[in-house]
């Protein structure tokens, strides 16, 4: 038997012939030091709700940052919430600052229903990379710093100081994110002008953007009535008055589904209303008593309502048609974030030229090669609201072209090439919008 001990120089044969072994059977490793590799890393902390990991992220990126010579600062507004604030300097400090928002974390994930594991970032032959999250939205997450790390490769120095946040908690409504941020100090010293925030994939050649988001609602609706026989027929009975409700709320459903399906407005231009829970019935063993007509009923909907809806409008129209007090009904509605801003304007961004924004960065994209969808408003939510609602301009953007739409989705991927592509258009609009001078006053 040999003993290794002994034989120093054979020992160390073998150790290489082992590793040689190793790194043969192993699949082919991706170089840490690229932006793809730097992108599957981010990926694989799992920032999934009800438990996102915030801490190894940020410490991941605050490293990312420093790295490149970016000042970096955690505030943390709620316990194990962080924020980071990621800053690069601007040679002239008295003009209005850059803001690029995005979110650490993300909605959860079922793996049984994935073909790879969600939060695994595999990279296939083709060049997907899937993971919960590569779309919504850490592709922008490294995509702004890869962007930095480029223009500074360049020796480019900003004018305009540019601010990178990542924030929590924006998939469960940003309360604790977005919305204490904004209203913090911390945020007022930054002087923010202008804001870029999180996007959607486009299936063709043309990228989108968002100047508005859709506010969504909670209703609540319950109806009270006699209780009674089941073989009995009368009036006012609890189900009987929530079913005639719920009628009436399906044929405005239909009312604004309609301008849609004539193609007079997009699915986001119009209230939406669906209904997503019945509560009702006497439970019994089995099942609910079925001679019984339950003498309390109530039903719930997701309303959805673009900036361009007048809210006491339709707050009138559940009063006086969804849920009227004469037949026994209630309501309760739970705003999910603002509709109107400080000033009590609409929450949305100009697109013309009244907004010197919009030009610099329609140029912008235009300089990159590509080209911008007319400008939507968006079905959901996205923290941007919180930041028009202190009337400061912000567009939603994420340079995803010829990609499903896969948000929320399984197998969410994105390529690598379109997330290459994307750092190329985001050096564009840094480039373009932090050497903007003009527009100082707004
Ligand atoms: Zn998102």
């Amino acid at each position: 038997m040999i003993n290794a001990r002994h034989f120093p120089l054979l020992s160390f044969a073998l150790l290489l012939l082992s590793l040689r072994l190793s790194l043969a059977t192993s699949p082919p490793q991706q170089d840490p030091e690229t932006p793809v590799a730097r992108f599957q890393k981010y990926l694989r902390f799992n920032t999934a709700h009800p438990n996102p990991n915030y801490t190894a992220p940020v410490s991941f990126l605050t490293s990312l940052a420093t790295s490149l010579g970016l000042k970096t600062q955690t505030l943390e507004f709620i316990p194990n919430k962080p924020t980071l604030l990621i800053t690069w300097q601007g040679s002239n400090p008295s003009l209005h600052s850059l803001l690029f928002n995005s979110h650490l974390d993300s909605v959860p994930a079922e793996p049984s229903k994935w073909t790879h594991p969600p939060f695994s970032a595999t990279l296939t032959p083709e060049g997907k990379i899937f993971a919960r999250g590569a779309q919504d939205d850490k592709c922008i997450a490294i995509q702004y710093l890869e962007a930095i790390r480029n223009l500074k490769a360049r020796n480019f120095v900003p004018t305009r100081t540019l601010h990178i946040s990542f924030v929590p908690d924006e998939e469960i409504g940003g309360i604790d994110g977005s919305d204490k941020f904004v209203k913090s100090k911390e945020f007022k010293d930054l002087d923010v002008g202008f804001v870029l925030d999180e996007g959607q994939a486009s299936v063709n050649d043309e990228f989108r953007v968002f100047y508005a988001d859709r506010s969504p609602w909670n209703l609540i609706i319950k109806a009270k009535g006699v209780p009674g026989h089941g073989s009995r027929m009368y009036d006012n009975g609890a189900m009987e008055n929530l079913m005639d409700s719920i009628e009436v709320i399906n044929r405005f459903r239909d009312s604004q589904f309609d301008i849609v399906k004539a193609g007079k407005a997009s699915n986001s231009e119009v209230i939406s209303v669906n209904p997503v829970f019945l509560k009702a019935g006497i439970p019994s063993p089995t099942g609910f008593v079925m001679n019984m007509q339950p003498s309390e009923a109530e039903a719930g909907f997701d309303l959805r309502l673009p900036p361009t809806a007048d809210p006491d409008l339709v707050k009138k129209r559940i009063a006086e048609e969804w849920a009227p007090a004469v037949r026994n009904m209630t309501y309760e509605i739970i705003e999910k974030g603002p509709l109107r801003d400080y000033m009590g304007r609409p929450l949305m961004t100009a697109t013309d030229d009244s907004n010197p924004w919009w030009s610099v960065f329609k140029q912008a994209i235009a300089a990159a090669g590509g080209k911008l969808a007319k400008p939507e408003i968006l079905s959901s939510t996205t923290d941007a609201r919180f930041m028009r609602q202190l009337g400061i301009p912000a567009f939603g953007f994420s340079p995803m072209t010829n990609t499903p739409i896969l948000l929320h989705d399984h197998n969410e991927f994105l390529k690598d090439t379109i997330f290459l592509k994307g750092i190329e258009v985001y050096e564009h609009i840094i480039h373009a919008l932090s050497s903007f001078e003009e527009a100082n006053s707004i």
